[in-house]
């Protein structure tokens, strides 16, 4: 038997299966033990998170009066930790080349219907130029995983450019990067380069159907894949973002399994995950959903949401354009803190009238445009922000954490937040957006405790209505 150690750098030791399923029978017996549950909501009220058991025992818990407790709690904290702001990003699909054998991606390498497709320098700068003008500021880049078509010198090529163009006055400012697991070597390189957080899904923490869903490339080596998080802080990159793909397999594996990565990461580098994506498997070219018969209800995907909102106070979690606006209207109440919008995941995708699908890695069921988004965001009370200040002035990695935890990272990110939405209205709104945002800045800066920095802020409003840009605290 190989025994569990959350300080152990070898995949099945700190994601260890035995603990795994002893962690759903300890969370089946008690689902109905009410008092424990109660226990555990308790200590979850404390702010300081949950084991990945006691988190199991609320995620397996059918009480309906309960779980009404766990999505209170959970949006409590997330109006603790977060405020009402939502922060923005947009993903930039570089190439769809790729040797792995994934049987849920289209971009595997058997699939022959779907386009080939890998951007030139050129057409990443029309890509970002275009980005620029619907006014993101934060990126995530997606590749495929080739190293003869995509290595790490045309991933390294493609984010100095992202950074390189100030198109009118519109700057990408955070290029967060979602490609395989690699070396650490290669994380040092991503690091040097200026990049934000280094995004890698799991896919899923059972082993046996890892090796299933991946039975070729090199993305067939669970250890390499699962430990690629150790590699990348020993590179230097201090903000990792985790995730699974929701459908592969029970969802009760993989949630574990989530917390149990990032109690990992936390043993060993002293700092959990900086975030959590939320992806649920999608229709694409030559991939049915339904042949994963893990899917998950939409209740039981927000019920996920909430319990890692309480489980990780500290994460950040991030849903994508998968979902529809319905799921995404109510999952961002129990605890997201990220989306993305106005999406194409295509190779090329933004620079077209219309979106294209052939080379679409997924199907997208929110199809608004980022300004439709912002708009609707702020009817539901919510502040989007183009925020990239943290890792910029080098809050990164435990100092984001420490600053998150004492709570004064809300000094910085409130009035971030009511800049970057300013410079998105002056900029890229349509008239409509512009009069709800100009109204919902002008209640929130109400909302900044310190009259000195709500001064500096009334100021640096003004600059922005008078053409300056990039302000950040
Ligand atoms: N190639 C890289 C890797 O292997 O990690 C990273 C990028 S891939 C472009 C981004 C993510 O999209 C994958 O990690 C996977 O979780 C997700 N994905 C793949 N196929 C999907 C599908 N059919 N529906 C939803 N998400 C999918």
């Amino acid at each position: 038997m190989i025994k569990y150690d959350p300080k152990s750098l070898k995949a099945e030791e700190f994601i260890n299966d035995e603990e795994i399923k002893e962690t759903l029978k300890y969370a089946d017996e008690n689902k109905d033990n009410l008092e424990l549950v109660d226990k555990i909501i308790e200590k979850a009220k404390e702010r300081k998170g949950l084991s990945h058991r006691e988190a199991s025992v609320l995620l397996a818990c059918e009480d309906k009066e309960k779980i009404e407790e766990i999505y209170d709690l959970a949006e409590q904290i997330k109006k603790d930790f977060y405020g009402n702001r939502i922060v923005m990003f947009a993903p930039l699909y570089l190439s769809n080349y790729c040797v792995n054998g994934c049987l849920y991606c289209p971009y595997h390498s058997k699939n022959k219907t779907i386009p080939r497709k890998k951007l030139t320098q050129e057409e990443v700068k029309n890509e970002v130029i275009a980005l620029q003008d619907m006014g993101h500021k934060r990126l995530a880049i997606e590749a495929g995983e080739d190293p003869i078509n995509n290595p790490i010198e045309y991933i390294l090529d493609c984010i100095k450019t992202i950074y390189s163009i100030k198109h009118k006055n519109g700057a990408i400012r955070r290029v967060n990067v979602n490609i395989a697991a690699t070396t650490v070597e290669n994380y040092r390189k991503l690091k040097e380069a200026g990049i934000g957080t280094y995004i890698l899904f799991q896919e899923t923490y059972h082993k046996e159907s890892y090796e299933y869903l991946h039975p070729t490339g090199p993305k067939h080596n669970y250890a390499y894949h699962t430990e690629a998080m150790d590699r990348a802080m020993e590179g230097g990159i201090d903000d990792v973002g985790i995730g699974v793909l929701f459908g592969l397999d029970k969802y009760r594996y993989e949630f574990a399994g989530l917390l149990m990565h990032a109690e990992h990461l936390e043993a060993v580098h002293g700092v959990g995950p900086h975030t959590i994506s939320l992806p649920r498997v999608k229709r694409a070219d030559d991939i049915d959903p339904t042949d994963f018969d893990n899917s998950l209800s939409d209740d039981m995907f927000c019920k996920i949401a909430a319990c890692i909102r309480i489980a990780v106070p500290y994460t950040g979690m991030i849903i994508s354009t998968r979902e529809t606006p319905e799921i995404r209207e109510k999952i961002i109440r129990l605890g997201v803190s990220q989306i993305s919008g106005g999406s194409r995941t295509s190779v090329g995708g933004y620079c077209e009238e219309e979106r294209p699908h052939d080379t679409e890695q997924f199907d997208v069921s929110d199809n608004r445009t980022l300004d439709e988004v912002v708009n609707w965001l702020m009817r539901a009370g919510y502040i989007p922000s183009f925020c990239t200040a943290c890792y910029r002035e080098g809050r990164t990695g435990d100092r984001f954490m420490s600053l998150c935890k004492s709570g004064q990272i809300q000094n910085c990110c409130h009035p971030n937040a009511l800049m970057t939405l300013k410079e998105f209205l002056m900029d890229y709104a349509s008239p409509e957006t512009k009069k709800i945002g100009e109204e919902l800045i002008e209640k929130e800066i109400d909302n900044i405790g310190k009259e000195s920095v709500k001064d500096i802020v009334r100021e640096r409003l003004t600059k922005i209505e008078q053409g300056e840009r990039d302000f950040r605290f």
